[in-house]
C-alpha cells in the first residue's frame, strides 16, 4: 500500500488562515500589527526568492514587514547597526538574517547581535541553550515545522526510534533535541556515519536533512516507517528543465513507508509558517500585559 502523503502545504495554508484571524483580533487591542524584519545581504538569487516568499507570507497574515537589503560590498557594521536599531524598535517583533551570507561575511556577529526574544530563527545561543535545557524559547523554524507536521498528523513519537540524517545547527541538531524532548530515542547520522542504510533501516521515523538527491532509497527504509524529507535540491529532468527534489527517492520510498512528505509541498511551506508563528509568539509575549492577547 502506498504511503500517506503528509501535505505540509495544506497544513501551512490552514495555520496561516488561523494566524490571519488572530492578527485581526489582536491589532485593535495592541494598536499595531506584528512586525517582522528580514535582512538580506548580497545578490544570491535563491536567498532573494526565499526572502520574497517570507515577505509575501507576512503580508498574507496581516503582519508588517521591515525588511532591508544590503550590498555585499557594504561594511558589516551597517548590518550590525541596523540589527541594534531594530532591537529597540517597538514595532518589530522578529528579526532574521537570511543565510548564507556572501563570502567574507561572518554570520556569527549578526546572529549574536539579535535580541534573543526577537530571534525568530531560533539561532541565538540563548535560544539554542533554552532548547537544550527544555525551556520555552524561540525555536528554529524548519525543525519546528517538522514537529508540528508530525504532531498534527498524530504520528506517535514517544518510545519510537527516530533517525535524523544531517547534523547542521539549522536543522539536524535542533530537530534531534526536539524529537528527544518528545521522548523519541534519537540517532543523529552524518557524512561520517559508516553504514547509513543499517542506521536508517532501524528507524520508525527517518528525517533526511542533507541536500543530496536520492540519498534515501527504498531498501534503506523499514516497512511502515515515517519519512520526512527536509532536503531541497535543484536537478535537471531528462528534457533539460529544472525541478526541485528532496533527499529521498520519493517514488520508491512511498511504496514502503507508512507516511512521507513530498518535495515540494512538504516541509518547505511549514518552515515559512513557523517563522510567522514565532513572530506572532514574540508579539504576544511582548504585549501580554494589559491587553489580553
Ligand atoms: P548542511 O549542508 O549545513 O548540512 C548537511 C548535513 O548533511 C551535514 O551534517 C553533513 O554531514 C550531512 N551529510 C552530507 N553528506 C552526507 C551523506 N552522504 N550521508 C549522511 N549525511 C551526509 O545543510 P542544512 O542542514 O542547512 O540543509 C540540509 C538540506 O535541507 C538542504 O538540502 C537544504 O536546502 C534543505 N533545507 C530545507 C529547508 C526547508 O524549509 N525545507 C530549510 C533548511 C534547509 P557532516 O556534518 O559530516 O558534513
Amino acid at each position: 500500500m502506498s504511503a500517506k502523503i503528509l501535505d505540509g502545504k495544506a497544513l501551512a495554508a490552514r495555520l496561516q488562515t488561523e494566524m490571519a484571524e488572530q492578527v485581526q483580533t489582536w491589532i485593535p487591542q495592541v494598536g499595531r500589527p506584528p512586525g517582522l524584519a528580514v535582512l538580506r545581504v548580497g545578490e544570491d538569487p535563491a536567498s532573494a526568492a526565499y526572502v520574497r516568499g517570507k515577505e509575501r507570507a507576512c503580508e498574507r497574515v496581516g503582519m508588517a514587514s521591515f525588511g532591508q537589503h544590503f550590498s555585499a560590498e557594504a561594511p558589516p557594521s551597517q548590518l550590525l547597526d541596523t540589527i541594534l536599531r531594530l532591537n529597540q524598535d517597538e514595532r518589530v517583533d522578529g528579526i532574521l538574517v537570511q543565510l548564507p551570507l556572501p563570502p567574507g561575511w561572518d554570520p556569527i556577529p549578526p546572529l549574536l547581535a539579535i535580541e534573543p526574544d526577537k530571534d525568530v530563527d531560533g539561532l541565538h545561543p540563548m535560544n539554542l541553550g533554552r532548547l537544550l535545557r527544555g525551556e520555552p524559547g524561540l525555536q528554529s523554524c524548519t525543525p519546528l515545522g517538522v514537529m508540528r507536521l508530525l504532531q498534527t498528523e498524530g504520528i506517535p513519537l514517544s518510545g519510537k526510534q527516530a533517525v535524523v540524517v544531517g547534523r547542521s545547527i539549522l536543522v539536524g541538531k535542533p530537530l534531534s533535541l526536539m524529537l528527544l524532548a518528545a521522548d523519541a530515542t534519537v540517532t543523529l547520522a552524518h557524512s561520517r556515519t559508516p553504514d547509513l542504510a543499517d542506521v536508517t533501516r532501524r528507524a520508525d521515523i527517518v528525517v533526511m536533512a542533507v541536500g543530496k538527491p536520492n540519498l534515501l532509497s527504498a531498501d534503506m527504509v523499514k516497512p511502515g516507517a515515517v519519512v520526512i524529507d527536509v532536503g531541497i535540491n535543484r536537478t535537471l529532468t531528462p528534457d533539460g528543465s529544472s525541478q526541485l527534489v528532496g533527499d529521498v527517492c520519493y517514488e520508491e520510498v512511498k511504496e514502503v513507508a507508512a507516511a512521507i512528505t513530498p518535495v515540494p509541498g512538504g516541509v518547505g511551506p511549514m518552515t515559512v509558517t513557523m517563522l510567522l508563528h514565532n513572530t506572532l509568539e514574540s508579539y504576544r509575549l511582548r504585549n501580554r500585559r494589559g491587553n489580553g492577547c
